[in-house]
């Protein structure tokens, strides 16, 4: 029987490793597999990883990350240009780009305050290094922007702790999963579950700050209704945080 290679995914274990070392499994035109990986693989609403890599002197920048569609436990990095051949086996240095990364890790933090502050079915959300939105099944708003800035703004202040846990499948909870149009990609028997206690709990496969006040202050930008049902929530960065791309 065939062994299918995957990719160790370090930023589960643990989503602050910036740098690591992992062997070069295969290569495809402008792509390569790795051993292991800090860059994180676009889903769940979070855009994939960029950086770079040094293999044996040649350096490669990374411009995007991606689970394997056949094998979803194989993540992919997009290369700036096509590997050497003799890449192949060899250990690649990763070098994530963490300015961009941490500025994801706190407005996906950000959201889930935001899941925990309106009792609504989520239909789609966007995380982005400046401005992040969640679509909510809310047909009727009884929200304002202000309010809301001022409650997300509280939550983050608070200090809330932000953990994360693996359980079965048939064990999580009927509350775990806030969508059944946004459902994260969950693989072999576990779902991996992050809980903001008292605050929000779902479950998520992305990448979370330990504790809320990491998170820099926020603004509710807008509040739009996108359809008959659906209000997209919109945040932003409230101080001089926005220059990070
Ligand atoms: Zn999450």
């Amino acid at each position: 029987m065939d062994t299918v290679i995957a990719t160790t995914p370090l930023f589960d274990i643990d989503a602050y490793r910036k740098n690591a070392d992992a062997r070069v499994l295969a290569l495809d035109a402008q792509t390569m597999l790795l051993s292991a990986g800090v860059f994180y693989p676009v889903g769940g609403g979070q855009p994939g990883d960029t950086g770079a890599l040094d293999i044996q002197g040649q350096s490669y920048q990374v411009l995007g990350t991606y689970r394997g569609q056949e094998h979803p436990d194989q993540i992919w990095l997009q290369l700036d240009r096509e590997p050497e051949k003799t890449c192949l086996g060899k250990v690649a240095s990763m070098s994530l780009d963490w300015d961009r990364r941490y500025r994801h890790m706190q407005m996906h933090t950000c959201l889930h305050l935001l899941c925990g502050l309106i009792d609504a079915p989520v239909m789609g959300c966007s995380i982005g290094a400046n401005i992040s939105r969640i679509d909510f099944d809310l047909p009727t708003s009884g929200i304002t922007s202000a309010g809301v800035t001022e409650a997300l703004n509280q939550l983050i202040q608070q200090n809330h702790s932000v953990r994360a846990f693996a359980v079965s499948q048939e064990s999580v909870s009927v509350g775990a999963a806030r969508s059944s149009v946004v459902r994260p990609p969950s693989f072999g028997d576990s779902v991996r579950v992050i809980e903001i206690p008292g605050v929000d709990r779902q479950a998520c496969v992305g990448t979370h700050v330990r504790n809320t006040g990491e998170i820099a202050p926020v603004v509710c930008s807008q509040i739009r209704q996108v359809s008959t049902t659906n209000r997209r929530l919109e945040i932003t960065w409230a101080g001089q945080c926005a220059e990070v791309a």
